[in-house]
């Protein structure tokens, strides 16, 4: 099996720009630890592999989160990436597992259904280097994620797109393959050009055959874009990788004043805590939470 990797590259003088990633691990780890059911697996697969292919555009401190606020049984969808290959991610109803659709493929559309899709780039938010993020937004068109990211790309950011994501969901229940590739026309590239490219990645198979066939993120955009050359710019390594700990989990507890903790303590003696990213859970013992106590200042009634 490949290994999880993301390369972005160019064509046509820099007026192609393409992504592809191998996501397989990592998604396989992402809904073991939401505990998804096949549905629900490859919609939040589709949108953690989108998600950081849309992140290897981010510099430095900024972050991206792509939310799917819909209708359809699986309540929400949210992912979020960093610059440095990192992503996390979850569904509001892990649990959904839909009849496969007239194709026979996993029904995303389905589970997700009407609603919007927002996309969020900040800068350095938690560390208060905040300026202005930037939002945009467009109603779901099909809720199969690829199809909306694209609709999404070229409605909001005016950058025609063909977004191929796919996960493969073994009859066990584990992500055998998953991954994808993103495709982008930008200003001044040649019609013919674009013709060639569009009718090429028609005749692509989706990406979780190369994928179970072995292929890597650069063999797929050999398929997809046919004989046009590429250069690759970057390769790196990609993770599902949360950004809550034990130390976040005893702030975030402080923030919620004396009187809570106070009662937190009477009443449960500890506290549990469960990161919604990643479902990691934080058991707070009494002794911390009369720690937690001891160290707020002497207020004054
Ligand atoms: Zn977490």
């Amino acid at each position: 099996m490949s290994k999880d990797l993301l390369i972005r590259a160019v064509a046509a003088d820099a007026t192609i720009r393409c992504m592809a990633a191998v996501t397989t691990s990592l998604v396989d780890q992402a809904c073991q630890r939401h505990n998804t059911l096949p549905t629900a697996s490859a919609a939040l697969g589709r949108a953690l592999t989108g998600t950081l292919m849309m992140g290897s555009l981010l510099k430095d401190l900024e972050k991206i989160t792509v939310k799917f606020d819909c209708q359809g049984p699986i309540g929400n969808i949210t992912s979020e990436a960093d610059a440095y290959g990192n992503v996390r991610g979850y569904v509001r109803n892990p649990q959904v597992d839909l009849p496969v659709n007239e194709k026979g493929k996993l029904d995303v559309g389905g589970a997700v259904g009407t609603g919007m899709l927002y996309v969020i780039r900040d800068i350095g938010f938690e560390i208060g280097l905040s300026r202005d993020p930037y939002y945009g937004s467009v109603p779901i068109i099909s809720g199969e994620i690829a199809m909306d990211l694209a609709y999404y790309f070229t409605k909001s950011e005016q950058i025609p797109s063909d977004v191929s994501l796919g996960v493969f969901v073994s009859p066990e229940g584990q992500i055998t393959a998953s991954g994808g590739f993103i495709i982008q026309v930008m200003p001044g590239a040649d019609e013919k050009l674009i013709e060639e490219i569009s009718n090429n990645i028609v005749n692509t198979p989706p990406s979780t055959t190369m994928i179970r066939e072995g292929f890597s993120p650069e063999d797929m955009l050999y398929k997809a874009l046919g004989h046009i050359d590429f250069e690759v710019l970057e390769t790196r390594p990609i993770q599902f990788r949360c950004t809550c700990s034990h130390k976040r989990a005893l702030s975030l507890i402080t923030a919620l004043g004396k009187t809570e903790v106070a009662d937190m303590l009477e009443k449960d003696v500890g506290a549990k805590l469960t990161c919604h990213f990643c479902s990691e859970t934080y058991l707070v013992t009494a002794g911390e939470l009369e720690k937690i106590l001891d160290d707020f200042p002497a207020q004054e009634d």
